[in-house]
């Protein structure tokens, strides 16, 4: 997709802090952090979002979640974080190209707001 912001990240076009790589999957850092660890797990394949995603895309959501436990336990923060997909307007996604969210190193409050 020429003009996502995260395929772009994935291209180099846009700088990042990148975190992990590997064939199918990229890892930064969030722009604004909500924690001490707040990572954005990507595939590079352009996916608008979960709701978007079909049967063919199983594998690779389940690789987006175990790259984030691969950073949680290299981040020592394996007491406790939160993998998070926010689907749709109304969850407050803004970026549509899939992406969970890696937050932990703090006290994670439940019911998420
Ligand atoms: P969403 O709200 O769609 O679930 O999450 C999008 C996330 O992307 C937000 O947490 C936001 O801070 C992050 N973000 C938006 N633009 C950029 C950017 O240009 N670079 C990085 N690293 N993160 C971004
Ligand atoms: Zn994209």
């Amino acid at each position: 997709m020429d003009d996502c912001l995260f395929c772009k990240i994935v291209r180099g076009e846009i700088p990042a802090k990148k975190i992990y790589e590997d064939e199918h999957t990229f890892a930064f850092e969030d722009i604004q952090p909500k924690a001490p660890t707040h990572v954005l797990v990507i595939p590079k394949k352009h996916i608008r979002g979960l709701k978007e995603a079909e049967a063919d895309d199983a594998e690779m959501i389940g690789r987006l979640n175990l790259v984030a436990a691969r950073i949680g336990r290299e981040r020592g923060i394996e007491d406790g974080y939160r993998t998070v997909l926010n689907v749709g307007p109304k969850s407050g996604q803004s970026v549509f190209h899939i992406h969970l969210h890696l937050l932990g190193g703090r006290d994670l409050s439940w019911p998420p707001g």
